[in-house]
């Protein structure tokens, strides 16, 4: 399987920015909260598996500071994601990102200060939910997705489409996906 770079498009959150390791920066921070590793987050679902250590109430405080980019610390990239991405980007432009955030808010900055992409090198599409993520990938001719959620590779795998699974301890289920584990991995699925 060797992937057109003018069908890839992108997830962000978990695929290319590290967004649980700021949730997990922000709760330590503002809220003190000392006790949950990465590791802990074995589900998509935050109260699913860190009920018993956060607030539920806290939870959706820090989800909403991170959507709107309300926070101090900074959101990093994923190891290796800027450089590929930059490496994509000069095989074909715009990289399209589709997010299931609400709005963009903080994204579309973030993508061009800390990942190095230029503005006119990137679209990015925030669809506010997860189940309308397979239309607009329709739409735009992507047959590969990189996406960090499992339950949304099932959705658009039913719809033709390829996900790529971007491992993370909260898609550690079965599937039968086509998994990574680093962006050097994924670029080696690319026809440069
Ligand atoms: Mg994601």
């Amino acid at each position: 399987m060797m992937i057109n770079p003018a069908s890839l498009a992108f997830d962000i959150d978990g695929v290319v920015a590290d967004t649980m390791g700021l949730f997990l920066r922000i709760a330590r921070d503002d809220y003190n909260i000392m006790n949950v590793d990465y590791e802990n987050i074995t589900s998509y679902l935050l109260e699913d598996c860190l009920g018993s250590k956060i607030d539920k109430k806290i939870i959706d405080i820090i989800i909403t500071q991170l959507i709107d980019g309300n926070y101090v610390q900074s959101l990093q990239a994923i190891d290796g994601a800027p450089e590929a991405l930059n490496k994509i980007a000069d095989a074909h432009t715009p990289l399209l990102f589709v997010t299931a955030r609400p709005y963009p808010g903080p994204i579309r900055d973030w993508l061009t200060e800390t990942v190095g992409l230029s503005h006119s090198g990137i679209h990015i599409i925030s669809t506010g939910s997860f189940d309308k993520k397979t239309d607009v990938l329709l739409k735009h001719n992507v047959t590969h997705f990189v996406e960090d959620r499992l339950e949304t590779c099932f959705d658009i795998s039913k719809a033709g489409l390829h996900p790529i699974l971007f491992k993370q301890p909260w898609n550690r289920e079965r599937h039968p996906f086509k998994e990574v584990e680093s962006w050097n991995e994924l670029t080696a699925l690319i026809n440069f």
